[in-house]
C-alpha cells in the first residue's frame, strides 16, 4: 500500500433497518451497515450488516485474513451479514469480534449463537472454520487492537444500547457513530467528546428534522443534528449515514443538496465510497 492509502474507510453498506434491493436505491446503495477500515497495516471491520457479504467476496483474494470486527450493537441490520461472510469459512483466516453494549447481561458469542440457531437459522456458529475469538467490553473503554491503532469508544442513546467508535492512527481519525437518538436542543456530550477534531464523523442520519418528531424513541437521529454536532465538535467532514429504507435515491440527492447548503463539510455516504486519510 502506498503511503497515502495507509488509512482509509470503504463503505460496503450504508442503509439502516433493512436491505433495499432495487433500482430506486441503486445509486446510494441498498446494503445495511458495514465499513472496511484499513490503518496501521490492519483490517478493521465495523458492523456486519448485509454489506459484509460483498466484503467477504472482496477479501477472497487476500487470504489469509487477520482482522477485527467491531459491532456497534446487535440489531439485525448490523448482524445479518455475518453467517454469509465467506471469510469465516477459510481455516487460515483469523477474526476477533468485539461488542461494547452487551455485558453484564449477555455476551457477543451468546447473541450470535441465538441468531444462528434453529428455527431461525439452520446451522450453528461451529460452521465457521476460521479461528474466531469473541470479546466483550464496556462502551467507554479504550481499545488497542494493534500497535499504532487506538480505538476510543462511547455509549450511544439507542434501544438495547450501542457503541460509538473513534479510530485513531498516525494523528488522523474517523468517528463511527450509529445508531443513536438525540434530544432536540441538547447536544450529546458523549458524542462531542468522542468526535472532537476528527477528520470524518460518520453519523446516524436516518431522518430529517421534519420527520424526526414522528420517530421519537426509535433510536435514530437526523442529518441536521449531525451538522450541529460536527460544527460544535470542530469536525472536518460529516458523512450522512444509515439511510432510511423509505429514502430512495431521489430523496437522498435532495438531502445531499440541502446538507451541503447548510454546511460545506457534509456529504452523503454511498456504497463503495472510499475516504482516504492522506
Ligand atoms: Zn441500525
Ligand atoms: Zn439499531
Amino acid at each position: 500500500m502506498s503511503g497515502g492509502e495507509d488509512f482509509f474507510v470503504r463503505f460496503w453498506g450504508v442503509r439502516g433497518s433493512i436491505a433495499c434491493p432495487g433500482t430506486a436505491w441503486a445509486r446510494y446503495g441498498g446494503n445495511t451497515s458495514c465499513l472496511e477500515v484499513r490503518c496501521g497495516g490492519r483490517l478493521l471491520i465495523f458492523d456486519g450488516g448485509t454489506g459484509l457479504r460483498p466484503l467477504g467476496e472482496h477479501l477472497r483474494a487476500q487470504a489469509p485474513v487477520d482482522a477485527d470486527l467491531f459491532f456497534t450493537h446487535s440489531h439485525l441490520d448490523h448482524m445479518a451479514g455475518l453467517p454469509f461472510f465467506s471469510a469465516l469459512f477459510v481455516p487460515e483466516n483469523r477474526f476477533r469480534m468485539w461488542a461494547g453494549h452487551l455485558i453484564p447481561e449477555r455476551t457477543l458469542r451468546d447473541v450470535i449463537c441465538a441468531m444462528m440457531a434453529p428455527p431461525l437459522f439452520p446451522v450453528p456458529i461451529e460452521v465457521f472454520t476460521a479461528e474466531t475469538v469473541y470479546k466483550d467490553f464496556t462502551a467507554g473503554e479504550t481499545l488497542s487492537p494493534s500497535a499504532g491503532v487506538k480505538l476510543r469508544t462511547a455509549l450511544l442513546n439507542h434501544p438495547n444500547r450501542a457503541t460509538g467508535y473513534r479510530i485513531e492512527s498516525n494523528g488522523r481519525s474517523i468517528c463511527y457513530v450509529t445508531d443513536t437518538e438525540h434530544v432536540p436542543g441538547r447536544l450529546d456530550r458523549n458524542i462531542i467528546d468522542l468526535a472532537r477534531g476528527t477528520d470524518y464523523l460518520i453519523y446516524d442520519s436516518t431522518y430529517t428534522d421534519d420527520e424526526f418528531p414522528r420517530f421519537v424513541t426509535w433510536g435514530h437521529s437526523t442529518w441536521q443534528e449531525g451538522i450541529r454536532l460536527a460544527t460544535a465538535a470542530n469536525v472536518k467532514a460529516l458523512a450522512i449515514f444509515h439511510h432510511d429504507p423509505d429514502h430512495e435515491d431521489r430523496f437522498m440527492e435532495q438531502v445531499e443538496v440541502d446538507a451541503r447548503k447548510t454546511w460545506r463539510g457534509a456529504f452523503v455516504a454511498r456504497e463503495n465510497m472510499r475516504l482516504v486519510l492522506a
